[in-house]
């Protein structure tokens, strides 16, 4: 590529992307495409010969472009947003232009001292302590297992990287059966191995765990010798919004010595409204916490925000120090890359940067708080509708329904088959799930684009589908 070449497919590439982002209102949210057709349109071998600039940007309008959900579509009801703000694109496209490492203070000092900065901000902006400091991660799954390993460590004298765990009484970590499967991999490669993560049960409308039986296990544990660890608590579960009573569970982790880490990774970025922060009450006590700005808030995927109250023990678990990484002469500066598994980094906190001042936590409040209203108000219609069950209140803006008239045998069938043809119209996209033993179909409104028209379209959508069954 020809410098002027680069130049000019640039322009065009940003001239595609406000383009499609403007038309994504009039595209099926989700491709009709069957497993194998787009694979079948690509050769088999690569290119001996230089091609075009132009040729590659056909194939990707004709063949890659029919092929992708659309994640930014305002109608995008499924899992959980992947919001990317205009303005968060925008910094990702800046960072991409520089294609900077931010492992080290001295690789992008820039990089280091606006997420130091940044993050400030956000933990000001969430309400949480001082006593916190943060460090963004690729993903809450990458937060987790940092924290699940230096729940290890602590439990074994900071000798476990060293030693490994064969020999030695099982560390312990406990959680509730509602947690994501994010927990579970951090269990299998820290090493812990699954059966010595305890499911705690949950109960109550907020299917959070069972505080007297975590209590009880922990004790239970300690009596035959083992070596109780770390308490994983959820906030905003991803089935249907369980959460934990964290102020409880922190209370009795702390009784025990043990580290607590919160997974708060989709309804954290709803703690900017503080009318939500009941919901994770007793934050400011524990050792971890996790959210995602990659999914509601709209930094552009990924970013996600890893607070903990105490670095040293971060560090301690993680930071490796070859000759060849020593920032010499430069005590106190920050190494990000010590904070987590991998060592290279990206540039993340620009886009971070960007959506905080462009929307100012007034906007993006705004938008949070209409989320969640226009969803209260779906399910209350659907609630409403003969043939409809709700099958769990919202937890901000995430409920669950099934469609059970009288005379159908196979409910789950039904309601799966449901979801299909919502699905297939392409107006909407949701997913289900399984709840309490049955299928259930999720509803959840974070799209950063949505409308108070696009959620009553989309329930149009499924009462239309449900007629039609
Ligand atoms: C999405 C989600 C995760 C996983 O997030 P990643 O950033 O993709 O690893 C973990 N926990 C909960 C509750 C989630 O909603």
């Amino acid at each position: 590529m020809t410098p002027a070449e680069y130049r000019e497919w640039l322009v065009r590439a940003a001239e595609w992307g406000a383009t499609y982002r403007e038309g994504l209102r009039e595209r099926p949210v989700r491709p009709a495409v069957r497993p194998g057709d787009i694979r079948r349109q690509l050769p088999a071998s690569p290119p001996e010969a230089p091609e075009s600039i132009e040729a590659l940007f056909a194939d990707f309008e004709q063949i890659v472009v029919p092929g992708m959900t659309h994640w930014q579509h305002p109608r995008f009801f499924a899992y959980f947003p992947a919001n990317a703000a205009p303005v968060s694109v925008m910094a990702e496209y800046l960072v991409t232009a520089m294609a900077a490492q931010g492992m080290l203070w001295q690789t992008s000092p820039a990089a280091t001292e606006v997420e130091t900065v940044v993050l400030d901000w956000f933990r000001q902006a969430l309400g949480l302590p001082g006593t916190f400091t943060g460090v963004i991660q690729d993903t809450a799954s990458s937060a987790t297992l940092a924290a699940v390993l230096v729940m290890r460590e602590r439990a074994l004298g900071w000798a476990g990287n060293r030693d490994g765990l064969a020999g030695g009484a099982a560390v312990r970590v406990y959680a509730s059966d509602q947690v994501h499967s994010s927990i579970d991999r951090a269990i299998w490669v820290s090493g812990i191995g699954e059966k010595n993560l305890v499911r705690i049960p949950t109960h109550g409308p907020r299917r959070g765990m069972d505080v007297a039986a975590l209590d009880a296990a922990i004790r239970r544990d300690l009596d035959a010798g083992l070596r109780p660890a770390g308490v994983i608590a959820c906030v905003g579960g991803t089935s249907a919004g369980a959460t934990d009573d964290v102020a409880s569970v922190a209370e009795v982790a702390h009784r025990h010595g043990l580290y607590t880490h919160v997974d708060a990774a989709w309804a954290g970025s709803a703690m900017i409204c503080p009318e939500f922060r009941t919901l994770w009450d007793g934050i400011d006590f524990v050792d971890s916490l996790v959210l995602n700005p990659h999914k509601w808030l709209g930094a552009q995927f990924d970013c996600s925000t890893h607070y903990v109250r105490d670095p040293a023990s971060l560090v301690r678990t993680l930071a490796i120090q070859p000759e060849y990484l020593k920032t010499h002469g430069k005590g106190d500066l920050i190494n990000y890359s010590e904070w987590h598994v991998p060592l290279g980094r990206r540039f993340r906190a620009l886009k971070l940067w960007f959506l905080l001042r462009a929307h100012g936590l007034t906007g993006l409040r705004t938008m949070i708080r209409n989320h969640v209203a226009w969803s209260a108000a779906a399910c209350e219609r659907l609630r409403g509708t003969p043939g409809f069950q709700v099958t769990s209140d919202p937890v901000l803006s995430l409920w669950t329904f099934r469609h059970a008239p009288a005379g159908i045998p196979d409910l789950d069938a039904h309601n799966l088959a449901l979801v299909n043809a919502i699905n297939d119209d392409g107006r909407t996209y949701l997913t289900q799930t399984r709840l309490d033993g049955q299928i259930v179909i999720r509803f959840q409104v974070g799209p950063f684009d949505t409308t108070e028209s696009d959620v009553k379209t989309a329930m149009d959508v499924i009462v239309e589908m449900a007629a039609r069954m």
